[in-house]
């Protein structure tokens, strides 16, 4: 069964964006034979721990044409890429520190025909100083980076005031967000809501963190990773 069968049932995309899904799951499972972009290449699994997992976030952005959003340590681009397909007339910046699997997004935005994906190679630490990209977007995004006590000064100084940070975190996510409470709010941030998402087919149960930018982020902030990572907030 390929990714959009699996999906099927669960009416979270149209038929076109399913087809979408799976030329990119194709591209994915072609490309991870070359070199290492994700362990889960499986249908099912990809269908429901990539693509379902991805479109969740949904149910925790603004619902408006126009956003633009930041995928903060993309990878091989969940949850953005999923999220490009279904939201055309949304601007998705997609950032990772390593080349090849940014490369990898861009060849598959191109073979897609998706006009609404950006492609940014570094390190989010250094690219959140400069003017361009500071509180320059009205969501941050992230699963998989870091713990949120150090995620949070990653993504945090990207976003606009009045904008949100979701963080897609597993089971542990309340003790995350207890851990990162002061830093947090020391980077403008205020915790919004916890929203859980059941992944179906299996018994795992995630957790979106939508945490309101509320106040400009100090301009020492972020610091340098070894700093971020050793001393977090
Ligand atoms: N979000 C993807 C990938 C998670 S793996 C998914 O859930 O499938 C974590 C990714 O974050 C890696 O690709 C790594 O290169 C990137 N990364 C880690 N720290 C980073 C940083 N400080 N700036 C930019 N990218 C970072």
């Amino acid at each position: 069964m390929s990714v959009s069968e699996h999906l099927k049932q669960y009416g979270v995309a149209t038929e076109r964006e399913l087809e979408q899904f799976d030329s990119f799951a194709k591209l994915l499972v072609e490309t991870n034979k070359k070199f290492n972009l994700t362990a889960l290449t499986d249908d099912k699994d990809a269908a429901l721990l990539h693509f379902y997992d991805s479109l969740s976030v949904r149910q925790a952005l603004p619902c408006r044409d126009g956003l633009t959003l930041i995928d903060v340590g993309c990878g091989a681009g969940f949850p953005s890429m999923p999220l490009a397909i279904t939201m055309p007339d949304c601007q998705f910046t997609m950032m990772d520190s390593t080349a090849k699997k940014l490369t990898f997004i861009s060849e598959s935005a191109a073979a897609l025909e998706l006009s609404n994906v950006k492609t940014l190679v570094g390190r989010a630490e250094e690219f959140s100083t400069k003017k361009e990209y500071r509180e320059s977007f009205d969501v941050g995004l992230a699963r998989g980076v870091a713990r949120l006590n150090i995620l949070a000064e990653l993504v945090l100084p990207f976003v606009k005031v009045g904008g949100s940070f979701v963080a897609m975190k597993g089971r542990g996510a309340l003790e995350e967000v207890e851990e990162a409470k002061n830093g947090i709010a020391v980077l403008g941030g205020k915790l919004e809501t916890v929203i859980p998402v059941a992944i179906p087919e299996t018994d795992r149960v995630h957790n979106l963190v939508v945490i309101k930018k509320i106040a400009p982020t100090p301009p020492q902030y972020p610091r340098q990773f070894g700093r971020i990572s050793k001393k977090p907030l």
